[in-house]
């Protein structure tokens, strides 16, 4: 469990960072390539149990990749997903580009 911790809270950070620095407006090739990589991510994550659960989530519920906030907003929910699950607090969607773009304002 100790592991399964580590390595999640090191992979939201890689991918929270990802949203952060994805194109305001990608093309469509950036589009495609977040679309494979969160596809093939899902199947690879080092985690088995948690690796099934998320592609389960990632076939009902789409990453959408159109834009940065909308990326960033899908990654949010889909992290929400696991802080439930885990009984673990949710977080406020709204403030992902504070928390991991910009930087809190205080
Ligand atoms: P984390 O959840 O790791 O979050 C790190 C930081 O991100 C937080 O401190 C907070 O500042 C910020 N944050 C929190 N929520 C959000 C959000 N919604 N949007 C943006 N930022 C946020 N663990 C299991 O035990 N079982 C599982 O099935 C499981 N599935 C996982 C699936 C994936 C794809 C990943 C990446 C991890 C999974 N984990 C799972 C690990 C789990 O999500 C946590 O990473 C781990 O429990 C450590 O939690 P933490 O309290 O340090 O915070």
């Amino acid at each position: 469990p100790a592991d399964v911790e580590i390595l999640g809270r090191s992979t939201w950070t890689l991918l929270h960072s990802i949203a952060a620095t994805y194109p305001t407006t990608p093309t469509p090739n950036e589009q495609n390539d977040l679309k494979s990589f969160m596809g093939l991510f899902a199947k690879l994550y080092p985690c088995w149990f948690c690796a099934e659960d998320f592609q389960r989530y990632i076939k009902k519920e789409e990453p959408r990749v159109s834009t940065r906030d909308e990326f960033g907003n899908w990654l949010c929910e889909a992290h929400n997903e696991v802080n439930k699950k885990l009984g673990k607090p949710t977080f406020d969607c709204s403030k992902w580009q504070e928390r991991w773009r910009t930087g809190w304002k205080d």
